[in-house]
């Protein structure tokens, strides 16, 4: 039988790139490009390129697997999910339902998680989080309180329409290659493109202006270039007057904020901010995209918020080419959190906090009781766990033993569980920790919507069986369920699909025959005769009122600052070759040939200082701990600054745990630290 094409998703980034698996013989060989498909046009980055190296690799886990002295000792099936249900069921008795806490997997599809979000509250607990705590909660609840929807505005292709493409604190470049074709196309039109950013990156060499920004002024400098468009005029005033709300209280907000107190705190000449400040206002669309650079600090929620402020004040929001683009991380973190994989919320972004939210699915599941949230974030559940509070977790998908910020509280606080259950497709540095692992489909394994960073969702068909006995997420959930008394209620994912379809309104009408075509549909998509919403806010915000809020803010200092003892600003972030954690890059060998190991960016004059050359191996020390990387001497970091990619462990034992208070995120972007030569 000659070799077919299946209709597949890139399983890394929130981009959503299409591909066809090449499928002979049960096998996928091969990939080819999805010329047609709406967002990458066949293009594919270099992880896209090489995600056979990781459905086919000889490191997937094929079976379950229980904890035996220090190692693992092979099981069924059936003595597997025996000891899941019997450890959460022991402890829900022991303890009470709120000791168990649920870790949903962003890499997993929107079926699977709704699911498991089920199970979790069906079981009685509120504690359901997703890595999107690690990354773009801010967006979650900053940009839903300002704009009222916590979602990309617009989409990837309407960025071909931008005349001002403003990015901050986002390397799109390394981080989500493929979103450098539309920042292109714009290019080609004519759109000016400025960047801040406090390292010389591959995106900010495509720039038109790169605004090198002091680590963590980034409300300086959103404040600043407001203070020059309200101090010029260049606003709009009837945008403001009719579609916002909060715009008096930020002009005072403004007041006493001169242009030269926002250049000493950027680090950014005033005629730099006040250039991209007219820059921006007076394009006739202009477009703002930020990631982590912007989310990850103790301030977060504040950063987006300004974000936001700063698009409405110039009624840059709700046209074509005009918005606010949140560049999000994995695959299905937007689909994990609609679904409901988030401690504040509920499918379709019920406030878990809220008694009717909580009636609303208490008939929906025709269940005798729910927990009302919110739940303890992941950031928080270790914490519960050091306590002694939380004593039961299931995680899928997930690896916070490398991802968590101060992984060493991490590590202790799994330690200290009564039992950990671990289901994923490599045996993580979190699965090795766990009494019971349980190997999953990947994603061309099973069938299942995923929803990327522009709200798209799409469906994709299972290309080829699992793994030896790995097995679909939707089966194990569902028996899992099953031997604790609970029938779930969907045993493939289009019957999950119709739930979904029922329960959360913007997928109302994302149907399987519609969301199967190239490209699927974007939400909200209330019904079936919907053609789906390419740009937010069109004519009014999702806010009550329908106006949106401006936000009056200031600026924080990070937790931690730097001292004597730790004279160095540590920052962190992603690099083309590899994805998160590195569970599937690192097991990539054309992608881990490039970038084999942790490596730490210095500035010559730090360097030279330090008596480091470039190649050294060097220690990288925090109060929390220390670790080793490879010394890269470069300009592209500022002098009394360095940069690690977070894709080795290493980089997380010394990041800084401090929270941003409303949306729980570590502050990853700013830690203090000093840097030695080895030996
Ligand atoms: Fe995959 Fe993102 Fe690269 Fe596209 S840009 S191929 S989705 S990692």
């Amino acid at each position: 039988m000659s070799a077919k094409l299946a209709a597949s998703l890139c399983p890394y980034c929130a981009v959503g790139c299409g591909m066809y698996l090449v499928v002979d013989k049960g096998k996928a060989v091969g990939i080819e490009y999805m010329t047609d498909h709406p967002a990458s046009e066949g293009a594919l980055c270099p992880k896209g390129n090489a995600v056979l190296e990781v459905l086919n690799s000889e490191e997937r886990l094929t079976s379950p697997l229980k904890r035996s002295g220090d190692g693992f000792v092979a099981i069924s099936w059936d003595e597997a999910l025996h000891l899941v249900a019997e450890g959460l069921a022991r402890n829900i008795k022991k303890r009470g339902a709120g000791s168990l806490g649920f870790l949903a997997s962003s890499r997993c599809n929107n079926e699977e998680n709704y699911l498991f979000e089920k199970l979790a509250r069906l079981l009685g607990s509120p504690h359901v989080d997703n890595c999107a705590r690690l990354c773009h909660s801010p967006t979650v609840v900053g940009l839903g309180a300002v704009l009222g929807t916590g979602a990309m505005t617009n989409n990837l292709l309407d960025l071909e329409n931008s005349r001002c493409i403003f990015a901050i604190g986002t390397n799109f470049t390394e981080a989500h290659p493929v979103v450098s074709r539309w920042v292109q196309k714009a290019r080609d039109k004519g759109a000016t493109i400025i960047v801040a950013d406090p390292r010389i990156t591959s995106t900010s060499w495509t720039a038109d202006q790169h605004l090198r920004i002091n680590p963590g002024s980034d409300i300086d400098l959103l404040r600043g270039m407001m203070k020059v468009i309200v101090d010029e005029g260049l606003l709009d005033s009837d945008f403001i007057a009719m579609r916002t709300e909060g715009f008096d209280a930020l002009q005072k907000n403004l007041t006493g904020l001169t242009l030269d107190e926002a250049a000493e705190r950027t680090g950014i000449p005033a005629g730099e901010i006040a250039k991209a400040a007219r820059f921006y206002a007076r394009s006739s669309a202009s477009a703002l995209l930020y990631s982590m650079g912007i989310t990850q600090h103790v301030c977060g929620t504040d950063n987006v918020k300004a974000c936001a402020t700063l698009a409405l004040l110039c009624g840059q929001v709700g046209r074509p080419g005009a918005g606010v683009w949140p560049m999000r991380g994995q695959n299905n973190v937007q689909g994990n959190c609609d679904m409901g994989g988030m401690a504040e919320f509920y499918p379709g972004y019920r406030r878990a906090s809220d008694p009717k939210s909580v009636e609303f699915f208490r008939t929906a599941w025709n269940a005798p009781s729910l927990p009302l949230g919110p739940g303890l974030t992941s950031t928080e559940m270790t914490e519960a766990a050091l306590q002694g509070k939380m004593k039961a977790m299931y995680i899928i998908g997930e690896d916070p033993v490398t991802c968590d910020a101060n992984i060493n509280r991490t590590r202790a606080a799994l330690d200290s569980l009564d039992f950990l259950v671990v289901q994923e497709i490599f045996l993580t540095a979190t699965a090795k920790m766990a009494d019971v692992v349980l190997p999953a489909a990947a994603w061309a394994e099973k069938d299942g919507s995923y929803t990327s960073m522009e709200r798209r969702v799409q469906w994709i068909d299972q290309a080829v069986p699992p793994a030896g006995e790995a097995k679909e997420g939707l089966w194990i959930i569902n028996e899992v369920g099953r031997r604790l008394g609970l029938e779930l209620g969907g045993s493939s994912a289009a019957e999950v699909l119709l739930e979904i379809n029922r329960n959360v309104p913007q997928y109302g009408g994302m149907t399987k025959e519609r969301i199967s075509a190239v490209g699927g549909l974007r939400w909200p998509c209330p019904d079936e005769k919907h053609p789906g919403t390419d740009i937010l806010h069109r004519e009014r915000f999702s806010l009550p009122s329908g106006r949106a809020s401006m936000a009056s803010v200031e600026n924080r200092p990070a937790a931690e600052l730097v001292s004597p003892d730790y004279p160095i600003l540590l920052s962190t972030g992603r690099i083309v070759e590899h994805y998160n954690s590195g569970s599937m890059t690192r097991r990539s060998p054309s992608l881990s040939d490039v970038n084999h190991e942790l490596y730490v960016e210095i500035n010559p004059e730090d360097a030279q200082k330090l008596k480091i050359r470039h190649g050294d191996m060097v220690k990288v020390k925090t109060v929390r701990g220390e670790t080793e990387a490879r010394a890269r001497i470069t300009e592209k970091v500022k002098p009394g600054m360095v940069f690690m990619p977070f894709h080795w462990q290493g980089t997380n034992i010394i990041t800084s745990g401090a929270l941003d208070p409303v949306a729980k995120i570590p502050e990853y972007k700013m830690a203090a630290c000093r840097v030695e030569a080895v030996g």
